[in-house]
């Protein structure tokens, strides 16, 4: 009989778990507590170790075809001097594929069309996972589901897993990162003349994505207590955002107010002691929710779900490949999410006056291949050689 495993969390880290676990040949059930998998998300950029993981996944030539490369643009201050200039086109030929830029909604549905048939199971609510002693693990259930068994499980269910909670209830668990990010897709498109922007001021940064269709994914991030909410978002960002620089205030004229998301950024600034336990394994913000200051959490959560299949593919037994994935995982997650950490103090949440001008001198000194070598140091990743995947 074939091996069986749950997937808690149908996000992009859970999706493309049951996507490499089917690939492999194990039986996937993927539950999520939401009723509906309703579209909705902003927009959200894939540099190129998260499109080689979609590659080995198979989804990868399907969201490129609808995203949108980022070849144009860079980063400016508020009246819009350019601090420094991305090079698509060094970036493409160095990894690859460019930056893909693409809605959260468009992203999901293609991950969604690559689960095996009657895989997804909506409105479970998981409460907590067992190792079971005769093998397999188990999954508490509060609504939709009995409990449910399973050679191995895989808690994909978010930054405030519940699960991760219930396998290591002395971890402190995630924090706030002191930033609060509001984000929209703009109604219609508009004629902008970058693919990708970031902007910062003093402890605010505004960033716009281009999507293939022309509209935008728009962020705006701002130092702020979380718990912070306003009756009219759109019209503070327009007082906060007014005087920067164009396309700024042309992005922000094309959103509707009830488009507008609000979060505040949580991230796990202690590192977990493991990505396992037992026959649980954790992936994607579960296991390394990290700010968003490199764009990079979803493509670590791609490139969790590669490692994780392929090694229950090659290794002799469920608990070797478990044992690799942590091994695999725990360390580059880690790094990353340490630079994603100090990218965001150095950048978005920078207020000190001397410190802001001095950091805008240094990126205006910067050749641009400092930056391209910045960028490959995270997104330089290929799909382990041991991929089942491979040339399929
Ligand atoms: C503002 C912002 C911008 C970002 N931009 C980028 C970017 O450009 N590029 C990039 O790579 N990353 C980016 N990220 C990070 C990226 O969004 C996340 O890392 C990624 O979406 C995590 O996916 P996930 O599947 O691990 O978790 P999630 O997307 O959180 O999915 C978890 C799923 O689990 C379900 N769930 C939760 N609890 C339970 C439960 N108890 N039972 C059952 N189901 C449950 C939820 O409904 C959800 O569907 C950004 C993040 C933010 C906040």
């Amino acid at each position: 009989m074939g091996h069986t495993a749950v997937v808690v969390g149908a996000g992009i880290g859970g999706l493309a778990a049951a996507i490499g676990l089917s690939r492999v040949g194990w039986e996937v059930t993927v539950v999520d507590r939401t009723p509906e998998l309703a579209d909705a998300g902003a927009g959200i950029s894939l540099a190129a170790n998260g499109i080689h993981a979609l590659d080995a996944l198979g989804p990868g030539a399907a969201v490129r075809a609808a995203g949108r490369g980022q070849y144009t643009g860079g980063t400016r201050t508020p009246r819009g001097a350019w601090l420094a200039r991305m090079d698509g086109a060094a970036l493409e030929r160095a990894l690859g594929s460019p930056i893909v830029g693409i809605p959260r909604a468009e992203l999901h549905r293609l991950l969604r069309a690559a689960l095996p048939t009657g895989a997804l199971r909506v409105g479970v609510t998981a409460t907590a996972a067992t190792t079971l002693r005769g093998g397999g693990a188990r999954v508490e259930c509060r609504t939709g589901s009995e409990p449910l068994e399973a050679d191995l499980v895989v808690a994909a269910d978010g930054v405030g897993s519940r699960l991760r909670s219930s396998l290591f209830p002395g971890h402190p668990g995630p924090v706030h990162c002191g930033s609060t990010v509001l984000r929209a897709v703009t109604e219609r498109p508009l004629d902008l003349r970058t693919d990708f922007e970031i902007t910062w001021g003093r402890g605010a940064e505004f960033g716009h994505i281009a999507f293939a269709d022309g509209r935008a994914e728009w962020h705006a991030v701002l130092n702020a207590p979380a718990g912070v909410r306003h009756e009219d978002p759109l019209g503070v960002l327009r007082r906060r955002f007014a005087g920067w620089h164009a396309p700024i205030p042309e992005l922000l004229a094309a959103t509707r107010p009830e488009a507008v998301l609000h979060h505040d950024v949580a991230e796990l600034a202690t590192p977990l002691p493991s990505f396992v336990s037992g026959r649980v394994a954790l992936l994607g913000d579960a296991a390394h929710a990290m700010t968003p200051n490199l764009g990079q959490g979803a493509c670590q959560a791609l490139e969790d779900a590669v490692v994780l299949a392929a090694a229950l593919d090659r290794e002799p037994g469920v608990d070797a490949a478990l044992a690799r994935y942590d091994a695999e995982r725990r360390p580059r997650t880690t790094a990353v999410a340490a630079a994603a950490r100090q990218a965001g103090r150095l950048g978005q949440q920078l207020t000190h006056p001397v410190a802001v001008p001095l950091r805008n001198a240094l990126m205006r000194l910067t050749p641009s291949a400092v930056s391209v070598r910045m960028i490959l140091r995270h997104a330089a990743w290929t799909p382990p050689l041991t991929s089942p995947f491979a040339g399929e």
